[in-house]
């Protein structure tokens, strides 16, 4: 079975890549919006923490996935709160934060970060 992988503080799923909520206190499990995999809550406590170091952590198509959701900030450095309409829930509020993750004539990317729902997405400069 694929394990979730961590970047940060949040965790993702090991399918298709997707962010992943934190679980409810009282559930036992993670449902994957997107594919439906379900995800041991206890990944969250007994996580595997992967770095660029290893990317051979991961299948090719995850790989493929991780580079348009590639590092998100830890917590307690959430970024600047903005009005940016959340894809997930439409929430208008995100906090951003942007990063110089390629060569420095490609301009950087900005990552936002839903403020209701945690979703998080990208934009390239
Ligand atoms: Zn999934
Ligand atoms: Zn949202």
């Amino acid at each position: 079975m694929a394990l979730a992988y961590k970047i940060g503080s949040l965790l993702f799923c090991p399918e298709c890549g997707t962010l992943l909520s934190r679980p409810k206190d009282s559930a036992d499990s993670i449902i994957c919006e997107q594919c439906r995999h379900e995800e041991p809550a206890s990944s969250y406590d007994n996580i595997v923490i992967t770095t660029r170091s290893h990317p051979d952590a991961f299948p090719s198509a995850l790989r493929q996935k991780r580079k348009t959701q590639t590092k998100f900030h830890d917590k307690g450095d959430q970024g600047t709160l903005v009005s940016e309409k959340c894809p997930a829930c439409g929430h208008m509020e995100a906090y951003s934060k942007e990063m110089q993750l390629r060569s420095a004539d490609e301009g950087s990317t900005i990552f936002y970060t839903c403020a209701s729902c945690k979703h998080g997405w990208r934009v390239n400069n």
